[in-house]
């Protein structure tokens, strides 16, 4: 038993090591990538469904790596959670973001709306608000357009001053979507109580459409709830015209996938919507 354990010993530690190691370095690759401006928000165009017509986009961050080229934020958010990076990395998002858009108005660009991920641990911190309000003030950025996007998990804190900081940030002219809707805990109680303006469908209950009848009744539940909340709803991951007429044809309003485009660099971003403009 005692040389098992020992086996068991020599194999398990050295892993769990070795990996809390790669975590580490990561993180500290990631504090000097914050640092030196390693940072790139790509935009993916959200598309009115009826219209057809660009209405905003969706701001989304990538870091690029001298060495290991475009990582996806997926392999970096749940690090900088777990660090306290997600602060300063939310807040150069946010910063990012707005200074894009305050540099779209007086443009033909300015009417969209540009939507931005903020992490439940960035949403909770007590100066938030404050964070916003320096952005906005700092960039001129118009909070008519920006859009934020919290998911379920920040609001899963019940209590008066989650709900006062929605309506601070909704009165300052923000709008603010429930991003991910249906993969956490719904609680629908929340959808009627808070100044949320949008939910955003996950990829996930797209995906299958229009074949799979759960992800089809999550949806369109999902829609019917809104309109009878006079909420607005993002479909995200929408890549085949199937999706797209089934989305359609139960009143969602806006769209956003690979059907129409995957998420550009700012460059490409206003020359796809400029194209598309063309009659
Ligand atoms: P999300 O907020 O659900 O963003 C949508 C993700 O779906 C994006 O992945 C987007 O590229 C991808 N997507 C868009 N259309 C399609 C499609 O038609 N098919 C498929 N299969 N995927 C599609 P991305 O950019 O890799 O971002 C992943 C997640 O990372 C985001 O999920 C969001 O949770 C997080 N994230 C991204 N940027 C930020 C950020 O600036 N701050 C924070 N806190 N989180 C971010
Ligand atoms: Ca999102
Ligand atoms: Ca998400
Ligand atoms: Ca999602």
């Amino acid at each position: 038993a005692k040389a098992a354990g020992r086996n068991q010993y020599e194999f398990f530690v050295p892993d769990m090591n070795a990996r809390a190691f790669e975590r580490l370095m990561l993180e500290n690759a990631l504090r000097r990538g914050i640092e030196r401006n390693e940072l790139v928000l790509h935009y993916q165009p959200q598309i009115e469904a009826r219209s057809g017509q660009v209405n905003g986009c969706e701001a989304l961050v990538r870091w690029n790596h001298p060495d290991l080229g475009l990582v996806p934020p997926l392999q970096f958010i749940p690090v900088a959670e777990d660090s306290g990076l997600i602060g300063p990395l939310g807040e150069w998002v946010l910063r990012e973001a707005c200074r894009q858009q305050a540099q779209w108005q007086n443009s033909s660009m300015s009417e969209l709306r540009m939507a931005i991920n903020i992490s439940a641990l960035q949403f909770l911190k007590p100066d938030f608000v404050d964070t916003v309000k320096r952005a906005l003030a700092d960039t001129g950025a118009n909070p008519q357009r920006i859009e934020l996007e919290i998911t379920e998990s920040a609001l899963m804190q019940p209590g008066t001053a989650l709900t006062g900081r929605l309506l601070q940030l909704r009165d300052m002219g923000l709008t603010l979507a429930l991003d991910d809707f249906g993969t956490g805990y719904s609680c629908l109680a929340y959808l009627k109580r808070l100044p949320i303006r949008r939910l955003k469908i996950d990829h996930s209950f797209v995906r299958d459409l229009p074949g799979d009848q759960e992800d089809a009744a999550v949806t369109s539940a999902t829609l019917s709830l809104a309109r009878d909340l006079g909420l607005e709803v993002v479909a995200e991951g929408v890549e085949t015209v199937e999706q797209r007429d089934y989305l359609l044809a139960r009143g969602c309003h806006s769209l956003q996938g690979f059907m129409y485009s995957r998420p550009l660099t700012i460059a490409d971003f206003e020359a796809w919507t400029e194209a598309r403009r063309q009659p």
